[in-house]
């Protein structure tokens, strides 16, 4: 056995069983669907991104996602695709939950129907918190899910009505407010960012790279309100704001949000759908506010793909950024791996993040989580086979990195989270 083989045995083997805190995950599919149908489940996670990019139309999608049509037809219109994008990471996750979970070795038209039967046996909810459980995941951190289940799951809110539109009515509904002016608008806002803080959310979630650049520049209060009052006399509170009044919204956000002492959570690079503006989610471009918000903790979500090496940078030369590896094993293995690999020559142990599912369904959390397991291992038992550090060190960094840096940095002890099961 050479010395990498023997130092990855090692560390997967101390790496597999540790409980990590996952810091990014999507609301339970248990709980959007009651009934979950194995095929449309499957198809429902960013798979379709690729299916789409190999050539898939959304109409044929759709058909292949409507649990009322006959499941072989469903499955003989994604075939092709499925072939196509076989290699890519969520298909490589789909089919490692049929080895995984179902013990059948690839999703074919010969194994489909096997699965969906077992997937359909079982009762969605108790699965939910057993797979929690089986994938070792101590906490998650749920996107805008504030009923989630605080056995397992914490949540992190988002404020697009405020920030990258104007839902004036919706506001009012939720919060039973009237607003009449731009005052009463921060104010709704400062007291909707009360309400999360104080029922228990951990972080401030924003994909505002998904509509704009991340270029974030100084809107006025004069240039803010006027947006504010042109979708007040409009009544219909949908006009799309200006981009200053995004700015200025942001800035008002990140203030409020600081002064209740939670990190920020931001989604920087590509984004989900079928076709946006890559460069909008460069997260270079968020140093001004790296700089101006000093005293405040900022995730970078998604290893940034594709500036997931570029961002090293970043959480070395700044004390408050974190570079996150949420969703990064399905995006790309080996960017995930290749990140990894840069970052620990340059960057903090204690600012790395080594897994957010970005899932919701638990055996997607689980499949995706082994994989980050033995990739993390690949990474450090390489390092260890090189002499950059010893073996003990490689599994401090480890812990650190899964468990400790999200636990701290989300302030999970305040929010009621033990890590007594990490002693058991
Ligand atoms: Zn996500």
């Amino acid at each position: 056995m050479s010395d990498y083989s023997r130092i990855y045995e090692e560390l997967h083997a101390f790496i597999s069983p540790l409980w990590v805190v996952d810091t990014h995950e999507h609301t339970a599919v248990y709980k959007s669907d009651s009934n979950p149908d194995y095929l449309k489940t499957m198809i429902n996670t960013y798979a379709r991104m690729d299916l789409h990019s190999a050539g898939m139309a959304k109409e044929m999608l759709a058909k292949a996602m409507d649990p009322s049509l006959p499941l072989l037809e469903r499955w003989a219109l994604c075939e092709p695709y499925w072939k196509a994008c076989r290699n890519t990471g969520y298909m490589r996750m789909h089919e490692r939950v049929a080895q995984e979970v179902y013990g059948i070795r690839e999703i074919s038209r010969d194994t489909i129907e096997q699965i969906s039967v077992q997937f359909a046996s079982k009762d969605a909810r108790q699965s939910y918190h057993e797979g929690l459980e089986r994938a070792k995941i101590l906490c998650a951190i749920v996107d805008s899910d504030m009923d989630c289940d605080r056995r397992h799951l914490r949540p992190a809110f988002r404020l697009e009505e405020f920030v990258e539109r104007i839902e004036i009515e919706t506001v009012r509904k939720t919060l039973g407010v009237s607003i009449h002016t731009f005052i009463d608008w921060l104010d709704a806002c400062d007291e909707m960012i009360n309400r999360y803080c104080d029922a228990g959310a951990v972080a401030f979630k924003t994909t505002i790279a998904t509509d704009r650049s991340l270029n974030i520049g100084y809107g006025s209060y004069a240039e803010a309100e006027e947006s504010f009052i042109r979708s007040l006399r409009e009544d219909n509170g949908y006009l799309p704001p200006s981009s200053a009044y995004q700015e200025f919204m942001f800035r008002h956000v990140l203030s409020r949000v600081q002064q209740r002492g939670l990190p920020v959570q931001m989604h920087t690079g590509m984004a989900a759908g079928y076709g946006n503006i890559i460069p909008n989610g460069n997260p270079l471009q968020l140093c001004p506010l790296f700089l101006e918000y000093k005293d405040m903790d900022f995730v970078i979500m998604h290893m940034g793909y594709p500036y997931q090496l570029e961002i090293g940078s970043l959480g070395k030369m700044f004390q408050n950024v974190y570079p996150d590896l949420s969703w990064a094993y399905l995006l790309s293995a080996n960017g995930a791996k290749a990140a990894l690999n840069e970052w620990l020559d340059s960057v903090p142990a204690t600012k790395i993040m080594a897994f957010g599912g970005d899932c919701g369904h638990e055996n997607h959390m689980y499949a995706h989580l082994l994989i980050a397991k033995e990739t993390v291992s690949q990474v450090l038992a390489q390092k260890v086979a090189e002499g950059c550090f010893d073996l003990d060190h490689a599994k401090w960094m480890a812990e650190q990195m899964f468990l400790m840096n999200p636990y701290r940095v989300f302030r999970l002890e305040q929010a009621g989270v033990s890590l007594q099961k990490k002693e058991e």
